[in-house]
């Protein structure tokens, strides 16, 4: 790698939605190659669902013909959207006078397990990526896909291009890896939901995967993960705008330390995130010799199948815990199977508070049940950890829960 400076820059689904945006894509790329950096760029498919070339539309046409469409097929037809937007962004640079070129997943010595659908990078063999950048090419991937040692074609889940993303700044050993998208950075909360959430400048990446896991969709935890490994700043900025953005970094080593601005001493909480769709389950225990044995057998069962499962109450005379929507009713039967009485309550949303300064600070818990009550949101279950509290609620109630807890810890602007 000698002595390219290398920057990742991945640029999510709206960015490259339209030229004009594209033409802005192109803008911040050139801006870096110009600044001295080797830039690796990492491209999503253009557009949501409707739009022509995006992955849903793809989808709906081969499902619409059989619905059964065999897994690894599917993940070649899904690794088409990026291909198409990959060529598409390597053809804008070319046209605006700079040496380009595309690799796809494999081609970018991506590979992965053989999970389709959802498959894990193993390892990056970058000497194509390396070999371009030395002769001064800006190398455009393919993001959300890779390829087995045997060459199948696999792709990587929900937020795959920012995985790609990290994974490519690990392997290379990049100066940062920059996460662009349609807002200006890390938020305090989901700017759709809360209309003065704020920008973070500077957070780390213990509380950004605690956001992202919790629902904070702006950057994918397994990014976060795969980034903090290695230590290599990551930055989430906006493509539409010169602004700085969020970095995410180790506050350990941070030269905000050294500065003195102490990142996280005078921040309690560092944001609200939700998750909807979540089923609570009470499955009743009272009838039982073992408890501690049924207890046990419940979660193997649910181990098993697959199912993973959330905010866990063991009380002696029930198992509470959540699972999503989606899988209520694979449980339920599982349950119902192994004889037990269920309860179900679908339709429940999941509240997270984050701060890495939480805890053991007495009167969080209490704030956050003043807020909540205060709008008439009732708590159903709660759970803390050091960085984070959780609270269960209707759905109903959960944009006035966020925007409670948003307004009561005075994250806004
Ligand atoms: P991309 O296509 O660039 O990957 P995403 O839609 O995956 O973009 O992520 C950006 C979106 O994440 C924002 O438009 C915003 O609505 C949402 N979001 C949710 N929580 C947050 C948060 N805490 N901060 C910023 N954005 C958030
Ligand atoms: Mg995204």
């Amino acid at each position: 790698m000698g002595n390219l400076r290398i920057l990742v820059q991945k640029f999510g689904g709206t960015s490259v939605s339209t030229s004009e945006r594209r033409a802005q894509v192109a803008e911040k790329i050139i801006g870096a190659k110009e600044e001295g950096y080797s830039p690796v760029v990492v491209v999503s498919a253009i557009g949501r669902t409707g739009d022509p070339y995006a992955t849903d539309t793809f989808l709906h046409l081969v499902k619409g013909i059989y619905p059964d469409v065999p897994k690894r097929e599917l993940d070649i037809v899904m690794s088409c959207g990026e291909v198409i937007s990959g060529v598409v962004m390597v053809s804008t640079l070319i046209g605006l006078g700079h040496d380009a070129v595309l690799l796809n997943g494999a081609q970018a010595g991506i590979i992965t397990n053989d999970s389709f659908g959802d498959a894990r990078i193993v390892r990056i063999e970058p000497k194509n990526i390396l070999a371009h950048l030395s002769e001064g090419r800006i190398v455009v991937v393919t993001g959300f896909q890779g390829a087995t040692e045997d060459g199948e074609v696999t792709t990587l889940g929900r937020g795959g291009s920012d995985t790609t993303a990290s994974a490519l700044g690990v392997a290379l050993n990049a100066e940062a890896i920059d996460i662009y998208t349609d807002v200006e950075g890390i938020m305090t909360a989901d700017p759709r939901i809360v209309d003065d959430a704020k920008t973070l400048d500077v957070v780390t990446y213990n509380e950004i995967v605690q956001m992202a896991h919790q629902g904070a969709k702006v950057i994918h935890p397994r990014a976060v993960e795969i980034a903090m490994q290695k230590n290599i700043p990551l930055r989430v900025k906006s493509t539409f705008s010169d602004a700085p953005g969020t970095l995410v970094t180790n506050q350990l080593d941070s030269e905000y330390i050294e500065m003195g601005t102490d990142i996280t001493g005078d921040r309690l909480i560092t944001g609200i995130a939700h998750t909807p769709h979540v089923t609570q389950l009470r499955v009743g225990t009272v009838n039982e010799q073992n408890v501690p044995e049924v207890d046990l057998k419940i979660f193997k069962a649910m181990a098993l199948a697959d199912i993973s499962v959330d905010f866990i109450t063991v009380l002696p005379t029930a198992v509470v815990y959540t699972v999503k929507d989606d899988v209520s009713d694979k449980a339920v039967k599982i349950l119902k199977n192994m004889g037990f009485e269920v309860e179900t309550r679908p339709g429940c949303a999941k509240i997270s508070v984050i701060g890495g300064g939480i805890a053991g600070v007495p009167g969080v818990m209490a704030q956050i049940l003043e807020a909540l009550t205060g709008q008439g949101v009732q708590v159903l279950q709660s759970a803390d950890s050091h960085a984070t509290i959780w609270v269960l609620v209707a759905k109903e109630d959960m944009i006035k829960a966020v925007r409670a807890l948003h307004e009561s810890f005075r994250l806004g602007r």
